[in-house]
């Protein structure tokens, strides 16, 4: 049994507005975006979060930050943009599928806390 949302997101049984794709990487755009664009990349493979990654699966890590760059220039973040992966509670980590969270199309908040 799975019940991980972002599965499901990857599996195609919930929808969502998908903005890239490859082998190893899903990205589609955030449900409550909080930037003027606020995409999500995850893995294909479920992992946890960033807690989770190790020697065996860093690789679809680096390929999720990959895509992030492809996708930055696809949405012509050519201003910058972040880069952000919650981990965890207290981190406020929501969805317990690794993701990264690209922000970008406005100038951002400084505060990280
Ligand atoms: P986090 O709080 O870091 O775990 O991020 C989870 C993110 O998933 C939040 O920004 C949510 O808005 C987003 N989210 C939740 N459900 C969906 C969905 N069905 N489609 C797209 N994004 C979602
Ligand atoms: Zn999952």
């Amino acid at each position: 049994m799975n019940d991980c949302l972002f599965c499901k997101i990857i599996a195609g049984e919930i929808p969502s507005a998908k903005v890239y794709e490859n082998e190893d990487v899903f990205a589609f755009r955030d449900i409550n975006p909080q930037a003027p664009t606020h995409v999500l990349v995850v893995p294909r493979e479920h992992i946890a979060s960033v807690g989770a990654i190790d020697a065996a699966n860093s690789r679809l890590a680096a390929k999720c930050i990959e895509a992030a760059a492809v996708i930055a220039r696809q949405e012509g973040l050519t201003g910058g943009f972040r880069l952000v992966s919650n981990c965890g509670d207290d981190a406020g980590q929501t969805v317990k599928h690794l993701h990264f969270h690209i922000l970008g199309g406005k100038r951002l908040d400084d505060n990280m806390a």
